[in-house]
């Protein structure tokens, strides 16, 4: 085995970037920012998918498909949008080679093969979808349009770090269109709050839900919502973003449709995205120096079984035990995965599952067979046990329930432990430095104070929070007078 993992005491970033290769998650590509995701990586990046694929549906959404290219007049059409985009876009400005006359063996682009128009490669999806949906949308009754799609994205980043911020990322973009403005916000909060359920129930990862504010706020949106969520090294994270556009994007395109009395009227809109950055944040808020920890809902196999055996014959045996166990796990929905490889030794499998992050762990012996017993690992605690055959599947779906909320219950104490009130610039400093953390703080609203805090701390406004009520209070910063207060951090 390779050896260990930087501590995440001594460096918590270089430990991250250990893990994620280590583990067998992702590696760096030839393409600076964009990255490999390697069959195990995109083992817990399918569970992801199929889980909120699954809750899309049951919220009324269809998947479709569009174009990677958006042609840069339909790009600029919402100005907003462009602007806020246009400095990390790729653009396609030729479709050819030819080999290159001065240099041999090698291609250049084709003077002659430039494109009338100038493509840019998508950074996000809208201005092709609300151009598309001009096509789709005549009347009410063509409304409420709930479209998803799976995609990957191009946005030209200059720091990346695996998952966490690639220059191509893998993510779901919803777009969604209404009659009415009130029904765009209930779908942005709508959707927010399926982030929020599937963070917690399946990411085992609290989150706070909450409104950014402007400078924050997608470019083109009227409101962000979004899901904050803390990692072990005090900096947030931000998890999932839900926009009610508006009718920005329909003003943009024309969208219009007949309402119930005729009249026609601009179309309101959403979007909403997750991405492969959640592959972050599920790395980054349960793992610990020994590798990564997964919650059962998300492990591609939640069961590993190890035999240990002395010759051919003990295999045999131990193997037809585990035939009748896996079968019995697989009928209660458990997955597992039997590891008979002969080419590794038991210590070097356990390590191995350790380092990634397979919750439970199943050995057994030719001296278990003889007892009618295992022994079973957590990967959570460390704690190991021997436990009856006869008794087996339901302790093993016992311990998975119960490390998926044992994960959950040990990130949001450490996140509750780490949201702090300060009122004064000082303490916001001095907690900032000596805990991280959110801070919550009263701030006067404006951008130039935002941005000032930033300049002088790093810290960013993350959100103000849904739980927050309006309270009448001085800003940290410029003393001037504030109606909320709003959840402060560094963030990744
Ligand atoms: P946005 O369209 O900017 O609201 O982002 C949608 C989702 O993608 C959010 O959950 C972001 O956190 C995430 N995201 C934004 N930029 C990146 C990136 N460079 N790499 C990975 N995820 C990203």
């Amino acid at each position: 085995m390779s050896k260990k993992l930087t501590s995440r005491t001594e460096d918590y970033s270089k430990w991250y970037n250990e893990l994620v290769v280590k583990a067998n998650l992702a590696e760096n590509s030839a393409v600076r920012g964009c990255m490999v995701i390697k069959p195990y990586g995109y083992a817990i990046w399918e569970k992801m998918q199929a889980e909120l694929d699954r809750m899309f549906k049951e919220t009324g959404h269809e998947n479709a498909y569009f174009p990677l290219f958006v042609p840069k007049s339909l790009f600029e059409a919402e100005e907003k949008n462009a602007e806020g985009f246009a400095k990390e876009c790729a653009v396609v400005t030729h479709y050819r080679l030819q080999n290159d006359p001065d240099n041999p063996g090698k291609l250049r682009v084709d003077p002659n093969a430039k494109l009338e128009e100038e493509l840019v490669v998508r950074p996000t999806s809208e201005a092709i979808i609300w151009n598309t949906y001009k096509g789709w949308i005549e009347s009410y009754r063509d409304l409420p349009l709930l479209i998803n799609q799976w995609a990957n994205v191009v946005r030209w980043e200059m720091r990346t770090r695996l998952f966490l911020r690639t220059a191509e990322f893998l993510w779901q973009e919803g777009h969604t269109a209404h009659a009415t403005k009130a029904e765009a916000i209930q779908e942005a909060e709508l959707m927010n709050d399926v982030y929020a359920t599937f963070a917690q129930d399946f990411m085992a990862i609290p989150v706070i839900k909450g409104r950014k504010t402007e400078s924050e706020r997608f470019a083109g949106a009227d409101e962000t919502y979004c899901i904050e969520a803390l990692m072990q090294d005090g900096k947030a994270l931000q998890a999932g973003t839900s926009h009610f556009l508006g009718q920005n994007f329909a003003k943009a395109f024309d969208v219009k449709f007949a309402n119930k009395e005729g009249k026609q009227d601009y179309v309101w809109a959403t979007s909403w995205g997750v991405s492969t950055r959640l592959m972050g944040a599920l790395i980054m808020t349960h793992s610990d120096d020994l590798g990564l920890v997964l919650p059962p809902n998300l492990a591609p196999h939640q069961v590993v079984i190890v035999p240990i055996f002395k010759n051919e014959e003990q295999f045999e045996a131990i193997q037809d035990k585990v035939n009748i166990i896996s079968k019995e796990l697989r009928a209660a929905g458990v997955s597992v995965k039997f590891d008979k490889r002969d080419t590794l030794r038991p210590g070097a499998k356990f390590a191995q599952h350790e380092l990634q992050g397979v919750p439970l762990r199943l050995a057994i012996g030719a001296r278990d067979l003889e007892n009618g017993t295992v022994e079973l690992a957590r990967r959570d605690t460390l704690t190991k046990e021997t436990v009856d055959i006869s008794t087996l599947t339901e302790k093993v779906t016992g311990l998975l329930k119960d490390i998926q909320k044992t994960l959950f219950d040990k990130a949001l104490n450490y996140r509750n432990s780490h949201i702090t009130e300060v009122n004064s610039f000082e303490e916001f400093k001095e907690v900032l430095e000596t805990k991280g953390g959110f801070i919550s703080a009263h701030w006067d609203g404006t951008i130039e104070t935002e941005n000032k805090i930033k300049e002088l701390t790093k810290a960013t406004t993350r959100c103000i929070p849904d739980s927050f009520k309006a309270e009448e209070g001085v800003c940290i910063y410029s003393g001037k007078p504030s109606k909320t207060r709003v959840l402060f951090a560094k963030a990744y």
